[in-house]
């Protein structure tokens, strides 16, 4: 069940029918491939049709953003709820731990990783991580053969985007984890290096307004999401 937004599927699963889904993937030895997608990414795409491909050839497509939500209102769709990338990453964390599956971390500047990992250790303590490696390391066999030795059922990439769901898709065929998702900057946030926002603005969708008021140069950026509803009405 997929929406489309400016030729951009979006998937229209909530956290729960994600996570369960996952694991009957696991437990079916599928691969697949989870991606955010945010109104940023859908008017880039708009532009880059090898993008357009990219985001489309993913399993998941997750909601990430509450311009996704408001398009899907206006087209008269089902999508109700946002899924965050760290979020749907700490759920899937959550099920991996109540499942017995294996988890491993890769990306992020070196050290992120494992200070990310102890973090997810104190949150579930069962959950099995087979291993980490900082997004730093560039020689492609060490990569390869660090993550096939772990051999893990899931990995979360953090290289950011779209350096990630590039290298998701462009290795997954020869790498041992059955479920690839693109976490971005997750791991800083949950190392705790990075601050995210208070709970109220999450609770709201309104992180946007957060870093709007801490960060106010961005408001030009801002300015894609009005522009984006526009033209998705305009379709
Ligand atoms: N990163 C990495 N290797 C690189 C470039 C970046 O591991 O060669 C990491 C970086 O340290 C950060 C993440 O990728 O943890 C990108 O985070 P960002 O918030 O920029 O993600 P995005 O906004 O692209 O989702």
């Amino acid at each position: 069940m997929k929406e489309n937004f400016l030729g951009v599927d979006v998937c229209t699963l909530n956290y729960k029918q994600i996570t369960s889904a996952i694991i009957e993937d696991i437990e079916q030895r599928k691969k697949s491939f989870i991606v955010a997608i945010n109104p940023e990414k859908i008017m880039k795409a708009k532009q880059d049709e090898s993008l357009r491909t990219l985001l489309n050839k993913a399993d998941y497509q997750i909601p990430d953003g509450i311009g996704v939500i408001l398009a899907s209102r206006l087209k008269g769709g089902e999508i109700r709820e946002r899924v965050t990338g760290i979020d749907l990453m700490l759920a899937i964390c959550k099920e991996a731990e109540l499942n017995g599956k294996s988890i491993f971390l890769y990306g992020a500047k070196p050290g992120i990783a494992d200070a990310a990992r102890v973090e997810l250790e104190k949150q579930y303590p069962s959950l099995r991580i087979a291993g980490t490696l900082n997004g730093y390391e560039k020689d492609e066999e060490v990569i390869k053969n660090t993550i096939n030795n772990a051999n893990p059922d899931i990995i979360f990439v953090a290289l950011g985007s779209p350096a990630q769901e590039n290298w998701i898709l462009s290795h997954m065929h020869e790498l041992a984890p059955s479920i690839y998702q693109g976490v971005g900057g997750s791991f800083d946030v949950i190392s705790g290096r990075i601050k995210r926002a208070p709970e109220f603005y999450q609770k709201m969708g309104a992180e946007w307004l957060y870093r709007l008021l801490k960060e106010p140069w961005r408001w030009k950026r801002q300015l894609l999401l009005p522009k984006f509803l526009l033209e998705v009405m305009k379709k």
